[in-house]
């Protein structure tokens, strides 16, 4: 099938939609691009009931017939576009110019993350509808938020409010990549997170250092709970932290076995000096995708200007970042670390929860919309998938998995010098084109299925 006129009008719709600055941080036209979306939607036979979430409209979008049905899950909200110096050009209008190395690729805040992602999904869409005389050979349901990037307050309690509503025989996830070579790299799962602050505190005011003879330091009380909380090698020592692990498959295993090892890239290109445990290969994307991680976002108090002072600080801080795999909770964490605190005589270490709070979610890799969505992607790519049994990152896949029980893969259309959440947010034209083909051939397979 000749997908050009699809591309073509995509082309049109997506730098209409990138053209409506929905910065969710802001609160910046959300309704607006609530509605265009809908419009979008409505025009290829959508059904759309619109929520409202904690600033911005959740969308369920309805079309089609047939045994099979998707769940999509997309969202029209984009990051701030600040620094607006170091963009080239109008982050807010689709700008198409060749890089460096010669690559045609479109400009604008949104056009990867997520407004391309769910615009190529619409063309093929569109083209499905083509190839069958105007209908839809499977059921879709198509979910939208426009509070992603604000970490979707409101999606958890809707998705488990509308669990039976939003039931499907597989989720198409936002995201998804093309690497260097040309291969779609395919997730399924995203980790947990729970972040966290640690405050100690000596005094009501900062004293003479004289006074470290008898007065504890809350640097040293901070220093000594983080260190208590992981070893050398980052496996982390809280009793407890591991119990509700969920061991890898055989699957989610030889998928990892497959993975191109690139960690001598990353290496190089950020110039990190070496990897815990040494770890390379099948280890390294263990680690990344399988293992829970305790990370120190930053470790705050006392002098820290020019030359010295004696000071005795009477108060410190620290941020913390906990990475979780399923089937371990934020809540349970929590606890554990107090507990923890609690057995190393430092139950005066005041533990103090932060916004920032997701549950794991991972698919199993031998379901049979896992296997189709991989199979689709080898096909449409001419290439091997490299499949991860989940990201290192984090989002809001949980309720999907968990609540509304079904297997959720992510697939796309963003790449590695992409500038997601940054100046000059870019895609690659070439993979917008594929990702239409993609969403063409997935919906097709999905119906088949
Ligand atoms: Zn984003």
């Amino acid at each position: 099938m000749d997908l050009k006129p699809f591309i073509a009008q995509a082309k049109i719709d997506l730098a209409a939609l990138v053209a409506i600055d929905t910065v969710s941080a802001h609160g910046r036209n959300l309704e607006v691009g609530a509605s265009f979306v809908t419009k979008l939607l409505e025009a290829e036979g959508f059904v759309i009931k619109s929520y409202p979430g904690k600033v911005a409209p959740i969308l369920v979008a309805e079309a089609g017939e047939g045994t099979r049905t998707m769940l999509i899950y997309n969202h029209y909200d984009v990051q701030p576009e600040s620094p607006l110096e170091l963009w080239h050009s109008a982050p807010f209008i689709l700008t198409e110019r060749e890089d460096a190395a010669g690559v045609l690729r479109w400009y604008a805040r949104g056009v990867s993350d997520d407004k391309g992602e769910f615009i190529s999904r619409l063309a093929g869409l569109r083209a499905l509808k083509a190839q069958h005389g105007g209908t839809l050979p499977l059921k879709i349901k198509w979910l939208l938020e426009g509070e992603e990037e604000i970490g979707s307050p409101s999606l958890e309690k809707f998705v488990h409010d509308h669990a039976s509503e939003l039931t499907a025989d597989g989720c198409w996830w936002e995201f998804g990549s093309i690497d260097p070579a040309g291969r779609p790299v395919i997730y399924a799962g995203l980790k947990g997170i729970v972040c966290l602050e640690l405050r100690a505190k000596v005094a009501d005011s900062d004293l003479h250092s004289s006074l470290g003879a008898v007065v504890d330091n809350p640097i040293y009380k901070l220093a000594k709970a983080i260190a208590s909380m992981r070893d050398e090698t980052g496996r982390i020592t809280i009793n407890g932290f591991y119990d509700s692990v969920r061991p890898a498959s055989s699957t989610d295993l030889e998928y990892i076995s497959r993975i191109p090892d690139e960690s001598a890239a990353l290496q190089q290109a950020y110039g990190i000096k070496g990897f815990l445990e040494n770890a390379s290969g099948a280890r390294y994307y263990e680690r990344l995708n399988l293992e829970p991680v305790l990370n120190v976002n930053g470790l705050h108090g006392g002098y820290g200007d020019a030359g010295s002072k004696t000071v005795l600080p009477a108060e410190a801080f620290a941020k913390l970042d906990f990475r979780l795999v399923p089937d371990q909770n934020p809540s349970e964490i929590v606890k554990l670390i107090r507990a923890h605190l609690t057995q190393h005589n430092l139950s005066d270490v005041e533990v103090i929860e932060l916004e920032t709070h997701e549950m794991p979610g991972r698919s199993n890799l031998d379901h049979p919309f896992m296997k189709t969505a991989i199979d689709t992607a080898r096909k449409v790519y001419g290439h091997e998938p490299v499949v991860h049994p989940s990201s290192g990152g984090s989002g809001p896949m949980h309720p999907f998995v968990e609540f509304v029980g079904v297997p959720v893969v992510a697939a796309g259309i963003g790449n590695i010098s992409g500038f997601v959440h940054a100046p000059n947010e870019n895609i690659v034209v070439a993979h917008f084109e594929k990702g239409v083909e993609y969403a063409l051939e997935l919906f097709s397979s999905v119906a088949k299925m």
